[in-house]
């Protein structure tokens, strides 16, 4: 092929992409607004929405109120043409999300499967996630990919984890999973992934830092909106900071890390109650539940005022706990921090994710998705 030929497809490729982008940016919008917006002909927006439409990533969803002549037609991207899954591993139980073109959330749903290390474990989930697929009626040919999210430091091949105490899955492998699942698949660690979904919701986000409130504690460092990963991929294993040398013991074999202070797992340890019923106790004025709270917080806070000194950013607060935390809990939280930090640390400055318990299966799941968009 000539250098012409390929520099015109390329064009073409990006001129294809460009006018996808938008429709899907504007969410709804006309031809007319395209060929404006884009500075780009009208022949060959009318090109490209011809092949986008064959290719069944458009619909076009009744008209826009006449301004005189003839009525717009509004166009928009057909956000399920193709979808992403992803499942969430953790010790007792998987998550199982599916979702559209915008990483907005489709169906969910949690099952009770402890992982254990065996060819059965592997098989079921191979089972429950084509159970998953047909009780919700997804269509087999949309489905990009699966992207599985886990507690462990996934090898920086991404064929295996090559850390991972809290599930003893160190032996976990990429291809214990496609032995049993056909579609395209990957692994991710689960801190990572939940620092993904958070770029992905915060456009404006250059510098954070990821707490994720887990059963067990996660953590990511984000700089330039790249999530660190590191020469070994454990940058941002901010549970196991080291918050008092004498501390409890953690399963990392070290005494006093984060972790065994600000885990949902530690919550439950300190106050012998179910998550649920602790936060009921603690709206319902119970002072132990206040007590073993206001404790938490403080942790919390020594490690995000510490966490502020390295990276100047935003502090992102994710994972299960999130959906619990009130107003008045970030207020405790910024006081403790400004009290005892030389920068003052704002209230915008923080941000509290939205998606609780599904937060790493969805954020592993956006892979698929911007991999496509990128490529449309
Ligand atoms: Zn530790």
């Amino acid at each position: 092929m000539s250098d012409k030929g390929m520099t015109t497809m390329a064009v073409k490729k990006i001129n294809k992409n460009k006018v996808y982008s938008f429709i899907r940016q504007e969410v709804t919008t006309s031809k007319l607004q395209i060929v404006q917006k884009l500075q780009m002909g009208l022949s060959t927006v009318s090109q490209n929405l011809k092949i986008l439409e064959e290719e069944g990533l458009l619909e076009k969803n009744g008209y826009f109120e006449s301004t005189g002549g003839r009525k717009a037609q509004a166009i928009q991207i057909r956000r399920t043409a193709r979808i992403s899954i992803g499942i969430g591993i953790l010790k007792k139980m998987v998550h199982f999300v599916a979702i559209d073109l915008y990483g907005t959330v489709i169906f969910d749903s949690t099952q009770d499967i402890p992982y254990e290390p065996s060819l059965d474990y592997y098989r079921q989930l191979g089972l429950e996630l084509e159970e998953f697929i047909s009780e919700n009626d997804l269509d087999r040919s949309s489905i990009l990919g699966v992207s599985i999210a886990t507690q462990g430091i996934i090898a920086p091949d991404g064929q295996s984890v090559s850390y991972g105490v809290i599930m003893d899955n160190i032996q976990m492998k990429l291809s214990d999973f496609t032995e049993f699942i056909t579609y395209p698949c990957r692994l991710e660690h689960d801190s990572k992934a939940a620092a993904y979904l958070e770029l992905w919701n915060h456009q404006e986000i250059d510098s954070a830092v990821v707490l994720l409130l887990n059963r067990n504690m996660g953590g990511s460092v984000i700089t330039n909106r790249q999530v660190h990963q590191g020469i070994h991929m454990h940058s941002g294993i901010i549970e196991h900071l080291c918050i008092t040398p004498d501390g409890p013991l953690c399963y990392c074999g070290c005494r006093g890390c984060l972790e065994t202070y600000c885990s949902a797992n530690a919550l439950e340890n300190a106050s012998g109650m179910g998550i649920t019923a602790f936060f009921q106790e603690l709206g319902n004025g119970g002072s132990r539940c206040r007590q073993i709270w206001d404790d938490y917080l403080n942790h919390l806070a020594f490690a995000i005022r510490n966490l502020n000194i390295m990276i100047d950013g935003s502090i992102i607060i994710s994972g299960y706990l999130v959906p619990f935390f009130i107003e008045d809990d970030v207020t405790y939280l910024l006081n403790q921090i400004n009290s005892s930090s030389p920068f003052t640390l704002s209230r915008e400055q923080i941000l509290l994710g939205t998606q609780g318990q599904y937060t790493p299966a969805i954020g592993a799941a956006l892979y698929y998705i911007r991999e496509f968009l990128q490529n449309v």
